[in-house]
């Protein structure tokens, strides 16, 4: 049946599970996250349809039915599983999307493996993926795609479907043209962006480095241009926009530029804060640290997460602040991305290795400045630690946006504890009385942490306010797919 949305998005909307040899869907384990707020928009139309790829021995006779109905809470919708080999996986996604792309979108030029990209391999890919979206798709539906990893989708689709409205948002950062130029493939990403009627980033300045790229590469008209709303113009952090394009052309087609940052889902994470377990979890956590004050770290094992400039930090301020023996620890979540790439295997000894050295330096039979969890801690476990913690310190050296933060504010029902946040994370740019630090900067880190750790509980709680404010203010229901409406009725104002 055709779709009015058709969401294109890599991984599957559900988990598959082996139960007595059969192959069972089963919702996430956790209502939170990217994949349920974006099957909640399925509630808003008739009929929907998901877009993603599975693993199959022999993609051309695949074991399984391609396109299967599903009807859920969410609403009633397709899914269309692609069918690609482990090899295609292994080159579009693990090679292409994550040694090529991601460290140029977070900036990491010294990252970039040019050589083992096979870019025939990730065009074939995401051709599919645009076929399979131009079937489900009802006329003037809305194409929503997600991700660099399907950065040629929009351009294909166009082609097959000029009728169709196509957004595309991007999780990541969007770097400046020195740093994306890099890329060899660059004229036919943009090119592909180009066809877009709607392309959505998470805070201004990505979206002007968008546009600066474009400008670079191609003859734009930028149509329009706005002045970037008071409450994300702050001067403490070094992302902060004071203008954002709005909306460019090229060759006569309008292309709204969208800043729609994600945010958490306020209610969920709040009802799970207040909710008995938690509170016990957190009393049992708060109980153990006895007079000891709790410092949180949550992220994945990536070079871009700066934990091994965090962990650098804290053996330093141990070093200098003798005191804090005994009276403080660091909780350390790095949860290891089993991805067999080299990079994030040495990311992970290195974080291993010093918060060894740092427990084995300044611990005592009682007492371990450091403890490191590398397996993914559930979220409602989570939410208890979040609620227990005196400090959250989240340090990425860039981060499209970050939600742990976001998901430490909505957790503290009690209006205390304070967040830690680096300037170069997303969420800064709306989080602007976090306690703002740069990773880049050992002063910045160590006096971020040590005023964290000396906050009266009044300027604790006035921030804490503010902080709970902005992440109320923009819960994941309010997010949308930039200015294009997902009722088909409304033909895009970009075109
Ligand atoms: N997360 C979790 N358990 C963990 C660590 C992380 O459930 O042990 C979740 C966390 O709650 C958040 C997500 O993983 O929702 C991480 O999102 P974020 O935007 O901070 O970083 P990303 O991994 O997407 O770069």
């Amino acid at each position: 049946m055709a779709s009015d949305l058709v969401i294109v998005y890599h991984r599957q909307p559900y988990e598959e599970v082996e139960i007595d040899g059969k192959t069972v869907l089963r919702e996430n384990k956790s209502p939170n996250g990217i994949v349920p707020t974006l099957k909640s928009f399925f509630g808003s139309v008739d009929h929907g349809a998901w877009v993603a790829w599975k693993l199959a021995d022999d993609p051309s006779n695949p074991d399984f039915e391609r396109v299967i109905e599903i009807d859920d809470v969410y609403g009633t919708y397709s899914v269309s599983r692609l069918p690609l080999s482990a090899d295609q996986v292994k080159e579009f996604y693990h090679v292409t999307s994550k040694e090529a792309f991601w460290p140029i979108l977070h900036s990491f030029k010294e990252y970039y493996n040019y050589d083992p990209v096979d870019w025939s391999n990730f065009r074939e890919v995401n051709w599919a993926f645009a076929e399979a979206a131009a079937a489900e798709a009802a006329h003037g539906a809305l194409v929503w795609v997600h991700d660099y990893n399907l950065w040629l989708v929009p351009g294909y689709l166009r082609k097959l479907r000029p009728d169709v409205r196509i957004a595309f948002f991007h999780h990541t950062p969007f770097p400046s043209a020195d740093t994306f130029n890099v890329l060899p493939w660059r004229k036919e990403i943009v090119e592909s962006l180009l066809a877009c009627d709607d392309v959505g980033f998470h805070i201004p300045r990505y979206a002007a480095n968008f546009v600066s790229v474009a400008r670079s590469l191609f003859d734009i008209d930028q149509v329009e241009r706005v002045r970037v709303p008071e409450q994300w113009i702050s001067e403490g952090t070094a992302l902060t926009e004071r203008a954002m394009p709005t909306r460019i052309a090229h060759k006569g087609h309008n292309i709204s530029i969208s800043v729609t940052p994600v945010g958490v889902d306020v209610d969920y994470i709040d009802s799970n804060a207040r909710s008995e377990t938690t509170e016990q979890q957190a009393q049992a956590i708060r109980e153990e640290l006895g007079d000891s004050k709790l410092i949180l770290s949550v992220g994945r094992t990536d070079y871009t997460k700066g934990s091994i400039e965090q962990l650098r930090s804290f053996e330093r301020i141990l070093e200098a602040n003798p005191d804090l023996l005994g009276k403080v620890r660091l909780l350390h979540v790095s949860v290891s991305a089993n991805r067999n790439m080299a990079v994030y295997e040495t990311v992970q000894n290195e974080i291993e290795q010093i918060a060894g050295r740092i427990n084995g330096r300044f611990g005592q039979f009682d007492w371990h400045p450091i403890t490191l969890v590398s397996r993914a801690i559930p979220f409602t476990e989570l939410v208890a630690y979040y609620r227990a913690a005196d400090v959250c310190w989240i340090t990425p050296l860039a981060d499209g946006m970050n939600l742990v933060c976001k998901e430490f504010v909505a957790s503290r029902i009690d209006g205390d504890g304070v967040l830690v946040l680096s300037e170069f994370a997303g969420a800064a740019v709306e989080l602007n009385q976090a306690v703002m630090t740069s990773p880049f900067s050992h002063k910045a880190m160590d006096r971020g942490i040590l005023s964290a750790l000396e906050m009266p509980e009044k300027e604790r709680r006035i921030r804490m306010e503010g902080l709970r404010e902005a992440v109320a203010g923009n819960s994941v229901q309010n997010w949308t797919p930039g200015r294009l409406s997902i009722q088909k009725q409304d033909v895009a104002p970009a075109a």
